[in-house]
């Protein structure tokens, strides 16, 4: 058989800790595991679920039920393969996300390239990802530091309490030097509070701030941006590459994620983009396994900031592929991706 097949199958991956944002706190999260064959090559995907994205993962089951992976003649024409998918679907981009992947990796694969190189967006020099800490007591705040060890920078998880954003703040600045991010995912309700804490954070070594208010609060953001001494980078407002266009004046920066775009080819899309309308970049994840990370990375040349470390959290992780080492990203070589199944 010549054409591509696909099978995918629900999973949930188990947390080593809780981690907790500003909205929630979780121990595992939903995925789906993918994987596309085309002669007797396989590629492999992975969509996540958080909990916080408007996605659910029984819907993204039914879009990949309802799609023709046969129809696709080869895994290479990537404009094509993104123009059927949005046919049979507008959202679902998580599952876009797993298909996209899995033919990328499929296309280094059979030319032999590792996906960068295909893309031709070979890094020129070493990348590094910040090192995320969620919100928790001092003892689980300390204990992050430590397993933060020598990462070059450090994305801090604050919420709605500023209490407790000032306390974490002050404590992890009693430990570390480090330069620091921070994401609100949402929780600042208004703008009067948002622009106190950021002045605040802005005395604290703070480079930038993460999604502080609610997505709906466009014209706070407006306000905001104006006043505010460090970069606001725009994460649940920013989904596709159009919410770019759209929220250009709303934000310093966007975070892409393959999760919320649809895969590598929109992600690549949205980071051009953004680059073109002289916004800051930064390349996410969702807390999720080496699969979808290692995908991610490919790309990593084309940002300013990379927060690649969702992996890290994952008790079993089922896939090996990219690295952390100190922070610095060790992709695993080897054609397409260079994820493998783990064990
Ligand atoms: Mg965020």
């Amino acid at each position: 058989m010549n054409g591509l097949r696909m099978r995918f199958e629900a999973g949930e991956l188990s947390f080593r800790e809780v981690f907790e944002v500003s909205s929630n706190a979780r121990r595992s999260t939903k995925i789906i595991d993918l994987e596309i064959y085309y002669h007797d090559q396989v590629g492999y995907g992975q969509a996540s679920f958080p909990p916080y994205m408007v996605e659910n993962r029984e819907k993204n089951l039914e879009f990949l039920s309802n799609l023709d992976i046969s129809r696709l003649a080869y895994p290479f024409r990537f404009a094509e393969i993104h123009q059927y998918l949005d046919k049979v679907s507008p959202v679902h981009r998580p599952a876009k996300a797993a298909v996209d992947m899995a033919l990328h990796d499929l296309a280094g694969k059979l030319t032999g390239q590792t996906v960068s190189n295909y893309l031709m967006l070979e890094p020129k020099a070493p990348l590094f990802s910040s090192f995320t800490i969620g919100i928790g007591s001092d003892e689980f705040l300390l204990r992050q530091l430590d397993k933060a060890g020598e990462f070059p920078f450090l994305k801090i998880k604050l919420g709605a309490v500023s209490d407790y954003n000032r306390h974490a703040i002050d404590l992890i600045r009693r430990h570390s030097n480090l330069p620091l991010g921070v994401d609100f995912n949402q929780g600042l309700q208004d703008r009067e509070t948002a622009i106190r804490m950021v002045e605040w954070l802005s005395g604290k070594g703070v480079e930038y701030i993460e999604q502080p208010m609610p997505v709906a609060s466009e014209d706070d953001y407006l306000w905001l941006k104006s006043r505010s001494p460090m970069d606001i980078i725009g994460d649940e407002s920013i989904q596709t590459p159009q919410d770019i266009i759209n929220k250009k004046e709303l934000f310093h920066g966007v975070n892409i994620k393959l999760m919320k775009c649809g895969g590598i080819y929109r992600a690549h899309e949205s980071v051009r983009l953004a680059r073109q309308l002289g916004l800051k970049t930064m390349l996410g994840c969702m807390v999720e396994s080496t699969c979808a990370i290692t995908a991610a990375a490919h790309l990593g040349a084309l940002f300013d900031r990379l927060d690649l470390d969702g992996s890290l959290n994952i008790a079993d992780d089922p896939y090996t592929g990219m690295r952390l080492e100190h922070g610095r990203i060790i992709m695993p070589g080897g054609a397409g991706t260079g994820v493998r199944k783990a064990g």
